[in-house]
């Protein structure tokens, strides 16, 4: 059954469809899986009854509302994805003119995967129960704190400007998850070069430079990428170490003034590689007022001569 916010969000796409005040809503839709949505762009009001919100709602919608960019479009934002919408904004990537901004409340999304280790693979059903959630695990019902489920993102959850919405639904929403986003960056600071080495060249040694987390990047729209211009290279196409360090620094120092932390990059790495830690540190040190290159936790290329070039 459609909880009340989804029900809201379908009846204001509807109503904005059928009124000509949008071409187009941008929401999710019920993925292959039960764990997973899809971005879904509704262009009539009986489309809109495909729009879903449930609690792995996580992924970013603004690079889909991006290729809408020459239409009306009304779109269901999260805080974490509106902040995209103000960085899109501020680089004239968006026509505020030419959106609908609808804020949804979240108290945070949980992650698929920490689903599935809870109910050891055999997830039947998820539903939302105030701080809980309610797992069907084949014939049982789990009951979990929501708090120990949720996406690495929502802790410390960002705030968008409240004046950024044209509506928001629900009544006052809940105090976002508490938690300090910076944890994870922190530690990896205090490790000395070496290890910070080591432990890069252990999860880059994954890369396969796919470019996936270049791709759904909200934040990257060259229509000539500089990083896939050299996608070709012998050494790219070798997967050097070299050239898979060369590939994420320089992708890090272009994000440098835009990330905002959708952790889309990280979500859809098909090896694991903890990329949200990178884009923390480029947060931190804006944040902080540090200095650009002190901002990646990978060493310093003077501690790592001959391996980053
Ligand atoms: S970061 Fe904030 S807005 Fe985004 S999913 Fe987490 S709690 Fe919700
Ligand atoms: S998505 Fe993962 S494997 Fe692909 S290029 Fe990025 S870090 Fe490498
Ligand atoms: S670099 Fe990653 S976290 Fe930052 S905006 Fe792009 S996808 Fe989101
Ligand atoms: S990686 Fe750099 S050049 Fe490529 S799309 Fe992103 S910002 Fe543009």
């Amino acid at each position: 059954m459609a909880s009340l916010i989804e029900q809201q969000i379908r009846t204001r796409a509807s109503a904005l469809l059928a009124e000509g005040w949008i071409d187009v809503f941008v929401g999710y839709r019920q993925g292959a899986t039960l764990l997973r949505v899809a971005p879904f762009a509704a262009r009539t009001p009986a489309e809109a009854d495909r729009l879903v919100w449930n609690p792995v709602c996580g992924p970013n919608l603004v690079g889909t509302l991006r290729k809408y960019a020459g239409q009306r479009a009304g779109v269901a934002l999260k805080a974490c994805d509106a902040c995209t919408v103000v960085e899109l904004l501020r680089l004239h990537q968006l026509d505020r003119e030419r959106l609908y901004l609808i804020g949804v409340p979240c108290q945070g999304m949980v992650d698929p995967d920490r689903v599935v280790a809870v109910a050891a693979g055999r997830v039947t059903s998820l539903v939302e129960d105030g701080a809980e959630v309610l797992i069907g695990a084949g014939n049982e019902t789990l009951r979990h704190p929501r708090a120990a489920l949720l996406l690495a993102k929502c802790a410390g959850c960002p705030a968008a400007p409240p004046d950024l919405y044209d509506e928001t639904l629900g009544e006052a929403p809940p105090a976002p998850p508490a938690g300090d986003r910076f944890a994870a960056v922190r530690a990896l600071e205090a490790l000395a070069p070496a290890e910070r080495l080591a432990f890069w060249r252990q999860h880059f040694s994954r890369c396969t430079l796919c470019y996936a987390c270049q791709t759904v990047c909200p934040l990257c729209f060259c229509k000539e990428c500089a990083l896939t211009l050299e996608r070709d290279d012998p050494r790219r196409l070798a997967r050097e170490p070299a050239s898979v360090f060369a590939y994420h620094l320089m992708r890090a120092f272009h994000l440098a003034e835009r990330c905002t932390g959708c952790d889309e990059c990280e979500r859809v790495c098909p090896e694991d590689i903890p990329l949200s830690l990178i884009c923390r540190k480029l947060e931190l040190d804006r944040l902080e007022g540090t200095s650009r290159v002190a901002a990646l936790p990978f060493p310093a290329p003077s501690e790592v001569a001959g391996e980053v070039s």
